[in-house]
């Protein structure tokens, strides 16, 4: 080292070490990095909304191994441009409508960013006391704003937590529960265990099932019908508790959602408590997209009945502009979650924790390390403030009205479900079909094949136009065209051309099936 000319003009070259987090350095290609995001999000409307390449497009375009030597920043983001970029959807893009949003912000960008530079790791309080602390701070003022029972926040005896994403949430809860009741039962009884969901619930809480070594033969499936709007009905779950009980199995959980995934369908959660609290069944609410929309009073009603339950958990990375991943999970019995979760090792133990007052969030999920995610809430709730947003949920609810109506007027189609929230659950609907045919209705309805194909087809053109990206749902033996509101970026006229491209292309494709059937052929 004795010979390095520190006023060597190539020094970096000689200090390696010190060029990864040299500060200079990081300040022109941290700038050079938010350029290149802002452009993006300036063009962002240019991009196909959903990427159409092929499986495997990105090999033959790069280099068959790693570089060996340093390669500068302005050449990679080339490279981002020309062989990335094509192969993203764009889930910013105002033209996304596909599955639930997933929305951005300044504010979710920035506490990112943040939490990135600290790139602390806080496992416990002592590794970054501000962590810990925020997250409980963000979590009860998050948990008063969607006015959650004071027993889901630390100012009552429970508490909130930061998970990555509601699969995790389920499964922390899960173990919680199944320890909670096998401390009651015996261990050995493991396989007496029963859990419940409906057929709407995320798949989210069947993996959690079996990780968490609940037997396949007991993760129960409660089904659901178009008379209650796909909800789970109290009634259906006593009866299946009921027998599960004769049986001599021993009901642990139950997960009920607030706005499911296929058709935003929400589970009655007071009658449901109602017939839990008989059997000290835990009960999850998954509220993973609704969840956001209950800070505004109108809506909040949707999770009446939620201080029955044991936990409730939402995502912020879907419709909160907080960028993924950061889920929030209240409880409220944390000593539950920490029985289930804590290890003690040495190399971890301090003062602090012993002094059993500070939260080791360690013990409430699965990892040991952690992301410091709070700042990324902290700054959303910071920069908008309640009032904003709440009014820009409202918007996306009102631009999901629009669109409900210029496709309700058209009457080759049919809303399928009540919408609840942002989403529109909608079909060409079989009449569009049969209208004006020489071949009677019956025949080409007599299962929904032929107009779920018509669906199907509807949905690929419309994505392969790369003009607005929406995806589907099969319910009630219905495939249903999904249209999820929510993109940051989208305006009231994003959404009437959406309508109109759901329309142009509905013109083709039952132009085409007119004449399919016509030459006597349905497929
Ligand atoms: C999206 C969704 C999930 C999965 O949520 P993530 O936190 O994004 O993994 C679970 N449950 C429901 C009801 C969902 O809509």
């Amino acid at each position: 080292m004795g010979d390095l000319n520190f006023d060597h003009p190539l020094q970096s070259n000689y200090s390696p070490v010190e060029s990864l987090l040299d500060p200079m350095e990081f300040r022109r290609q941290a700038q050079m990095m938010v350029d290149f995001i802002a452009d993006y999000y300036e063009n962002i409307e240019k991009y196909s909304v959903v990427s159409q390449v092929q499986p495997g497009y990105l090999k033959p375009l790069l280099p068959k191994s790693a570089p060996y030597y340093p390669e500068p920043i302005e050449t990679i983001l080339k490279d981002v441009q020309h062989y990335i970029v094509p192969g993203l959807t764009h889930w910013q893009n105002p033209n996304y409508f596909a599955y639930f949003p997933s929305s951005g912000s300044i504010a979710g960008f920035l506490g990112e960013m943040l939490a990135t530079g600290f790139n602390i790791v806080g496992f416990n309080w002592m590794s970054s006391p501000a962590a810990t602390e925020l997250e409980s701070i963000v979590m009860d003022w998050l948990g008063e704003i969607l006015c959650l029972p004071k027993s889901f926040l630390f100012s009552g005896n429970g508490g909130g937590v930061l998970q990555g994403t509601t699969c995790e949430a389920i499964l922390c809860t899960l173990v919680a529960a199944r320890d909670q009741m096998l401390s009651r039962i015996g261990k050995e009884n493991i396989g007496k265990l029963v859990v419940y969901c409906s057929d709407q619930t995320h798949s989210a809480f069947q993996k959690a099932s079996l990780i968490a070594g609940i037997h396949p033969n007991n993760f129960r499936v409660i089904k659901t019908t178009s008379s209650t709007s796909f909800a789970l009905s109290p009634r259906s779950l006593r009866s299946t508790i009921c027998s599960d009980i004769q049986q001599g199995l021993v009901p642990a959980y139950l997960c009920a959602t607030v706005g499911t995934t296929s058709t935003t369908a929400v589970d009655p959660l007071g009658p449901l408590c109602d017939v839990t609290k008989d059997y000290g069944i835990w009960v999850h609410v998954d509220a993973a997209y609704a969840g956001s929309i209950c800070i505004c009073p109108e809506f909040r009603h949707f999770i009446d009945g939620v201080e029955g339950a044991n936990s409730f958990s939402f995502s912020a990375h879907k419709w909160f502009f907080t960028t993924l991943d950061c889920c929030c999970l209240w409880v409220k019995d944390p000593s539950a979650l920490i029985k289930a979760l804590s290890t003690n090792p040495e190399y971890l133990r301090n003062k602090a924790t012993d002094s059993k007052q500070v939260v080791d969030y360690k013990d409430w999920q699965i990892a040991l390390s952690r992301r410091f995610r709070a700042m990324k809430l902290w700054l959303v709730l910071r920069s908008y403030g309640v009032e904003k947003l709440r009014n820009i949920l409202r918007s996306h609810v009102e631009m999901a009205k629009l669109f409900e109506e210029l496709i309700a007027t058209d009457k080759r189609f049919e809303i399928v479900v009540p919408r609840n929230f942002a989403l529109v659950c909608f079909r060409v609907s079989p009449s569009a079909i049969s209208e004006g045919k020489t071949i009677p209705s019956s025949e080409l309805l007599g299962d929904n094949k032929y107009i779920n194909d018509i669906n199907k087809k509807l949905l690929e053109s419309i994505n392969a136009s790369g003009r607005s990206y929406m995806t589907h749902t099969v319910i009630d033996g219905m495939f249903v065209l999904r249209c999820a509101i929510g993109a940051t970026l989208t305006e009231e006229p994003h959404i009437i051309m959406a309508s109109e491209v759901v329309k142009q292309h509905a013109d083709a494709i039952l132009n085409m099936s007119t004449l399919m059937i016509y030459m006597g052929r349905v497929d």
